[in-house]
């Protein structure tokens, strides 16, 4: 028989626990200041929320209170070459939201001054006006919410993108390798987890005096192996994207009431989505489809765009999505631990990523965050009660 593979590394400055835009833009400032850092991802890099999203970069659909942030960030999209080296074909694109009702549309006005108290520049445009930016729209829509700042990237390049710059940063990255439990020992935390390599599984050991948690939808599991209760919700988003077409629209194009999110790649394809949901959880992952919803989701994509009515669906999938009880992030140190933060639950998330990223790194080298961090104790609750032993049956 022979004996278990057990390794141990570190130990390193800081440990950021799940490799999606948040754990990893965390990891690369830290990295570029000075840290030695390390990534521990049970799967690849940026293949969970971070690399199966939409791509959009939108402040139509970012919670108000959010846009300050998702400007930052979506001017960081647009620069990839400045800061993280490898492109994620980010594209700047006009952004409408559009109403076809008059409760839409008073939704819509709602929505537009929210975001621009908070500093997003928002023009409400008529139909004609609104028919000149996007021609292909259903003339039937009565006013649309124009934004320059929008666009969209492919999800799918953020890994690799990513993965480039960790590695020439000099992050050492630990992929294929839940993190199973967490124990704090003489100032130092020691995160144990399984590294699966070909079949020959190894049990390994990661050392650290700082740790990140970054685990987007299973942060609530996360939390638990540092003893703290933190409820995360998942969303099951459903996507589809059509086979190539020829240009039926050049903005980035969404409803007032939020339910339809789309663009047109410059290969042809286009992207529908808008938070339909499909079956699945965090411990099954994404499991399947609800066939209604995405009937309901491609009626309303034609409805918008009619030329769609000749598209053909070429693949739908779905992803989970993160979200806290209030639906605000939670980004900051855990209350009760030295050294230890957390980043995640970002409404539109993949817009917001970088900058958020950016800014926990700022705030753990000591620096004060050009912006609010999000603190997590607000959302902590009560251990749930243990049954009196006498109660026990
Ligand atoms: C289908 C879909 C469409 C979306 N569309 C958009 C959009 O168009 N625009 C937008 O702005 N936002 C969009 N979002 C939201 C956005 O994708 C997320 O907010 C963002 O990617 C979250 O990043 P994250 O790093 O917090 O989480 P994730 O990307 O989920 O990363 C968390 C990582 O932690 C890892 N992990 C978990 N447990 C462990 C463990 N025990 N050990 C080690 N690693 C672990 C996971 O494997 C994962 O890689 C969409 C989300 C979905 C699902």
């Amino acid at each position: 028989m022979s004996a278990a593979i057990e390794v141990e590394y570190g130990p390193f400055d800081v440990l950021v626990v799940g490799g999606g835009v948040m754990g990893c833009t965390t990891a690369l400032f830290l990295a570029r200041a000075g840290m030695r850092v390390a990534v521990m991802e049970r799967d690849a890099l940026c293949r969970a929320a971070s690399g199966v999203n939409a791509g959009t970069l939108t402040l139509h659909m970012t919670r108000a209170a959010l846009v300050p942030y998702a400007i930052r960030a979506w001017r960081m999209w647009m620069e990839t070459d400045r800061w993280l080296g490898e492109s994620v074909l980010a594209t700047a694109a006009p952004g409408l939201s559009l109403a076809f009702t008059e409760a839409e549309r008073d939704l819509l006005r709602t929505r537009a001054a929210a975001r621009r108290e908070y500093g997003a520049r928002i023009d409400l445009l008529d139909r004609d006006a609104a028919l000149a930016v996007e021609p292909g729209l259903n003339p039937t829509m009565l006013e649309a919410a124009f934004c320059t700042t929008d666009g969209f990237a492919s999800a799918y390049l953020t890994g690799r993108a990513y993965r480039a710059a960790l590695l020439a940063a000099g992050v050492q990255i630990f992929e294929q390798t839940p993190a199973t439990r967490i124990e704090r020992t003489n100032g130092h935390y020691r995160v144990h987890g399984t590294l699966d390599s070909g079949g020959a599984a190894a049990s390994i050991r990661i050392n650290a005096t700082r740790l990140v948690m970054a685990g987007g939808v299973w942060l609530e599991p996360l939390l638990a192996m540092l003893d703290i209760r933190i409820p995360v919700k998942t969303l099951v988003n459903q996507l589809i994207v059509t086979e190539r077409m020829p240009p039926v629209m050049r903005s980035v194009l969404s409803i007032a009431n939020g339910l339809l999110s789309m663009k047109q790649f410059s290969n042809g394809t286009v992207l529908i989505g808008g938070g339909w949901q499909g079956v699945g959880d965090r411990a099954l992952g994404p499991v399947e489809t609800i066939p209604q919803n995405l009937i309901g989701n491609l009626r309303l994509a034609q409805h918008v765009i009619p030329a769609l009515a000749k598209a053909r669906v070429a693949r739908i999938w779905l992803g989970l999505e993160s979200e806290t009880a209030d639906a605000m992030p939670m980004i900051g140190p855990l209350p009760g631990l030295r050294d230890a933060w957390v980043i995640g639950c970002v409404h539109s998330g993949y817009t917001s990523g970088p900058y958020m990223g950016k800014l926990l790194a700022q705030t753990m080298l000591g620096e004060t965050p050009e912006l609010p961090l999000f603190d997590p104790g607000r959302l902590m609750t009560a251990a749930p009660e243990l049954p009196h032993r006498e109660q026990i049956p």
